[in-house]
């Protein structure tokens, strides 16, 4: 079975290929099927751009078709960066916008914040199906370790015993975070799909 993923992200592809190839698909960028535009993210939600993003290569492609979108969201400042954490404040540097995070909440006392990571899967049929994991925690006070990337040296997940994501193990994050519950859930359905 083919699957395409409606990314151009070398990192994103390579990661869903080491996921679903076992499970038997094949696993395919939009541009490996000759989808050349980038879908241009302009919904309120992380399902909505996740739905918007499947539905425009699906349209395209047919088959499976499977899309993220994901971010941080921090309590203290109405759920920023939210669905424009790539693009916070129109910040070009993922440090620069770590910086951004951490002078908002200067003064404020509650710190907490989410990971969320939103899975849309659109089958042949054209069933669309979402699959969403969250990883709650807080933000420190300041930024450190190397590992990751984005908000990872900013974020301590309520279960990483006090270490920012980006301190701790690469494969911390591959069992715990809101990519791997995300993607936890729909290895679950695929499965029960395809027994
Ligand atoms: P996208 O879903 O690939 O578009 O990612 C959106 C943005 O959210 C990224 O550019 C990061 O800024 C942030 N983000 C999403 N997931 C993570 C994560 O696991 N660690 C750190 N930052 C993340």
């Amino acid at each position: 079975m083919e699957l395409t993923v409606a990314s151009n992200n070398r990192g994103k592809i390579a990661e869903y290929r080491e996921i679903l190839e076992p499970i038997g698909f094949s696993v395919f960028s939009q541009s490996e099927k000759g989808i050349h535009f980038d879908v241009e993210e302009t919904g309120t939600t992380f399902e909505e751009n996740a739905l918007l993003k499947a539905r425009a290569v699906h349209q395209q492609t047919g088959g499976w078709v499977l899309s993220d979108d994901s971010g941080l969201q921090v309590s203290a400042l109405g759920g920023a960066p939210g669905i424009y954490s790539a693009r916070y404040l129109g910040l070009t540097t993922e440090q620069e916008r770590r910086q951004a995070v951490l002078s908002a909440l200067r003064g404020k006392n509650d710190r907490s914040a989410r990971f969320v990571c939103c899975i849309c899967l659109i089958g042949p049929e054209g069933k669309e199906h979402f699959f969403t994991g969250i990883w709650d925690g807080t933000i420190a006070m300041e930024a450190s370790g190397e590992n990751g990337f984005g908000y990872d040296p900013i974020f301590v997940s309520a279960d990483s015993g006090g270490h920012t994501t980006a301190s701790l193990p690469i494969s911390f994050k591959e069992t715990h975070s809101h990519r791997a519950m995300a993607v936890s859930a729909l290895l679950a359905y695929l499965k029960t799909e395809n027994s």
